[in-house]
């Protein structure tokens, strides 16, 4: 059994789903002014889901609620952040509260090949460990051409959040 709320926010929209053991809330649009945190019921549960694949742009007085959302919401459960989009992962890089005690289980990483153009990847955390915990973007092929693609992001900057926030979950 499960059922779903949706709360919008100008170009943010919040759809929370509850299942027996565990919670989801997906983010989708822009975390901006128009987001206020307090308009977010907070709902516990052992493990609370943040999906993340469709947001885009934050600015610093959306990323203010955010952080007092996730906050609150680590006081619940233990949070896992699925998805995440690579404006996610550059806000995790700026401001690391922006996970509050979760961890990242999946994201997004920019890649590029010299023929067809830019790109993205999902990379799971837990399969790719050891490389990115040292910086180093998977090899990651190119659906048209099967050629290796380039990573399109600086290494050293956007697995930085990787360190110590790994996803153990599977
Ligand atoms: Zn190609």
């Amino acid at each position: 059994m499960s059922e779903s709320d949706t709360i919008n926010f100008g170009a943010l929209k919040i759809t929370l789903s509850k299942a027996i053991d565990s919670v989801t809330y997906t983010f989708e649009g822009d975390v901006d002014e128009n987001f206020r945190h307090k308009d977010v019921p907070r709902v516990g549960a052992k493990q609370i889901n943040f999906i993340l694949e469709n947001v885009n742009n934050f600015n610093s007085v959306g990323i203010r609620e955010w952080v007092y959302l996730v906050r609150d919401l680590s006081a619940l459960g233990s949070l896992c952040f699925k998805r995440c989009s690579v404006t996610m992962v550059d806000q995790i890089n700026m401001v690391p509260d922006s996970l509050g005690n979760g961890v990242v289980e999946s994201f997004y990483a920019p890649y590029a090949c010299d023929e067809h153009g830019e790109t993205s990847r999902l990379i799971m955390a837990k399969d790719h460990a050891k490389e990115i915990s040292e910086n180093i973007a998977p090899d990651m092929q190119c659906d048209h051409c099967k050629e290796k693609l380039v990573f399109d992001a600086l290494e050293d900057a956007y697995f930085m959040f990787v360190s110590g926030k790994l996803s153990k979950a599977s």
